[in-house]
C-alpha cells in the first residue's frame, strides 16, 4: 500500500468518515471556492430551488467529496454519490436520475471517465430536468421524454481538460482546487487529532503538514501512522520524534517526496539523461499506468518545481538533479 496514494479504495474512505469536515466552519482553506459556494447555497435556499450545477476539479484527496457533502447538508437535501466509470449503461444513470427528489445533490466522481453514451443522458437532465430516451431503432425509433426533479449535479474530476465541451458548458460554475498551504494542513491535522482524541505538539503538527504534499487526505493518513507510534509507547500525545520515526519508516523525506516520486525523477535522470521523455515511454519504464502518473504523482512534482512539462515531454529540473545527486 502506498501511503501517498490519495486514490485508495472504499474501505479506507469509510475509515475517514469520522475525519470529514461537517460544515463550512470545519472546512479549512480553499477560501475563494467556499465563499462562492456559500453564496450559491444561500441563494438556492432563499429561492427554494435547486443550486446551480458545479464542477470541482483538481488532484485527488483535496476535499471535493467533503465539499459536496457539506453543500448537500447546507441545502438540507440528500447527497447521492456515484462514480463516473462505474455507470455502464444509460439505463443505470436514468434510474438514478428518476429517483432523485427535488433539490437533491448528485455527486459524480471522476466524471471525465464516464462513457460518452451515458454522458449524453446528462445534457437534457442538467438543462431542462428532462430525460430524452430513444426507444427502438431506425425508422421506428421514437423519443420519449421523462421529467425529473430539479436537482444539482456536482461533478468532480482530476482532469477537467478531458471533459467534453457539451458537458463542461452545462456547469454554471467551475472551481479548481489548489494544493493546501502547510499552515492550512497543520490546522486540519490539529482538528483531526482532536477527533481521534490525540494530543499533538505544534512542531510535530508542522512537520506532518510539510510532508503531506499539500493534500489533506495524505495528512490524515500520516496522522494515523504517527498515532500508532504514540500508542506503541503508551501515549496519547504525539511528539516530533513520533513523526520523524514514522516518516522514516514510510520513506517520506522532508520535502514530502516518497519512494515513487524519487523513482520517477531518477528514471528520467538515469534512463533519459534528465529528459525530455515522452509520457508513454516514461510510464512503460516505470511499469505504471499513464493516468496514475498524470493524476497522482505529477501534479505535486510539477508544483514543487521538480518536474517540467515541455512540448517534447517531461524533464527534471536543476533542484531535482541536485536531490538525486545528494542520495
Ligand atoms: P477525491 O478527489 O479522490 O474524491 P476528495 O478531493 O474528494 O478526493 P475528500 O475525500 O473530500 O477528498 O477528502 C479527504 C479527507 O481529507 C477528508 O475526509 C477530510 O478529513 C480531509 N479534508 C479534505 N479537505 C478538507 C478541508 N478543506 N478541511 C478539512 N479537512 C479536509
Amino acid at each position: 500500500e502506498r501511503i501517498f496514494d490519495p486514490e485508495l479504495g472504499e474501505e479506507e474512505t469509510k475509515k475517514e468518515v469520522l475525519l470529514r469536515p461537517k460544515d463550512f466552519t470545519e472546512y479549512i482553506g480553499q477560501k475563494k471556492i467556499v465563499q462562492n459556494i456559500d453564496v450559491m447555497v444561500n441563494s438556492a435556499v432563499k429561492r427554494n430551488q435547486s443550486m446551480d450545477h458545479a464542477l470541482l476539479s483538481g488532484p485527488p484527496g483535496l476535499g471535493k467529496t467533503s465539499l459536496a457533502m457539506i453543500i448537500a447538508n447546507a441545502l438540507g437535501s440528500h447527497l447521492h454519490v456515484i462514480s463516473g466509470p462505474a455507470i455502464e449503461k444509460k439505463g443505470d444513470l436514468a434510474a438514478i436520475l428518476t429517483n432523485l427528489e427535488a433539490r437533491d445533490v448528485l455527486f459524480i466522481d471522476e466524471i471525465h471517465r464516464m462513457h460518452i453514451s451515458v454522458e449524453e443522458i446528462l445534457y437534457s437532465a442538467m438543462e431542462d430536468y428532462r430525460l430524452d430516451i430513444v426507444i427502438g431503432d431506425g425508422a421506428a425509433a421514437r423519443t420519449m421524454q421523462i421529467d425529473i426533479a430539479p436537482f444539482t449535479l456536482i461533478g468532480a474530476t482530476t482532469r477537467s481538460g478531458l471533459l467534453s465541451n457539451p458537458l463542461r458548458d452545462r456547469f454554471m460554475a467551475h472551481f479548481h482546487f489548489d494544493f493546501y498551504q502547510p499552515e492550512e494542513l497543520a490546522k486540519i491535522i490539529s482538528n483531526n487529532a482532536k477527533k481521534l482524541s490525540l494530543g499533538i505538539d505544534e512542531d510535530a503538527e508542522l512537520l506532518m503538514a510539510r510532508c503531506s504534499r499539500g493534500t489533506p487526505r495524505i495528512a490524515n493518513r500520516i496522522l494515523r501512522r504517527v498515532r500508532d507510534f504514540a500508542i506503541v509507547r503508551d501515549s496519547s500525545h504525539v511528539n516530533i520524534n513520533d513523526v520523524k520515526k514514522s516518516l522514516e519508516m514510510m520513506e517520506i523525506d522532508e520535502r514530502g517526496l516518497d519512494r515513487m516520486d524519487r523513482r520517477i525523477l531518477k528514471v528520467i535522470q538515469e534512463y533519459y539523461g534528465g529528459g525530455p521523455v515522452g509520457i508513454e515511454a516514461l510510464c512503460a519504464t516505470l511499469a505504471e499506468d499513464r493516468s496514475t502518473i498524470e493524476d497522482v504523482y505529477e501534479p505535486f512534482l510539477l508544483k514543487e518545481g521538480f518536474l517540467i512539462r515541455t512540448p517534447r515531454g517531461r524533464e527534471i529540473s536543476q533542484i531535482a538533479k541536485e536531490l538525486i545527486n545528494e542520495k
